[in-house]
């Protein structure tokens, strides 16, 4: 059973193993992330992680404090972003849990603001919840120009849905 971390990294029997997580490639708009072979109740322990610490954002770095970064490629770096997540990261005890019920095959996701002063990069969600905030920040962070340009488009064309679906409306 191969583990998904290097030897190296790998000291510890709660970290995750291949048995229990897969990361795979999503689809080609987000990219990798990390799924639940095995389900999960909500509200457990869903595994352990580690990485080296860094005084970078880098783009698959956690935060553990202002000025500490933790870099981990293998595992939790690679988790998706969902504005509603299904887990939550404990960045003191370097514990992943559970806040909802997560099926076998399903994907693990984290909002990223929750850790996040700023990141690597700002981009747009699609994650499909209600509370979808379209344009993913650091908690500490202004939306950028670009971030500024999306929403403002996004906007317009809701006006001009909601417009055609008016003058539809009064034929
Ligand atoms: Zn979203």
């Amino acid at each position: 059973m191969s583990e998904i971390y290097p030897s190296e990294l790998s000291t510890d029997d709660l970290l995750p193993t291949s048995s229990r997580f897969a990361v795979a490639s999503v689809n080609g708009a987000v990219g990798k992330g990390v799924r639940a072979k095995i389900g999960f109740e909500r509200g457990t322990l869903v595994a352990r992680f580690t990485g080296i610490l860094s005084n970078r954002v880098l783009q698959h770095t956690l935060q553990v404090s202002p000025d500490t970064h933790l870099h981990d490629p293998y595992f939790v770096g690679m988790m998706t972003h969902s504005c509603s997540p299904n887990c939550v990261l404990d960045m003191h005890r370097l514990e992943i849990w559970s806040l909802s019920d997560v099926a076998p095959g399903e994907l693990l996701t984290i909002d990223y603001a929750v850790t996040e002063d700023v990141l690597f990069r700002q981009f747009p969600c699609h994650c499909g919840s209600s509370r979808c905030r379209k344009w993913i920040t650091g908690r500490r962070e202004r939306i950028n120009e670009a971030g500024l340009a999306y929403l403002a488009g996004l906007a317009s064309r809701k006006v001009r849905s909601i417009a055609s679906r008016t003058r539809w409306g009064a034929r």
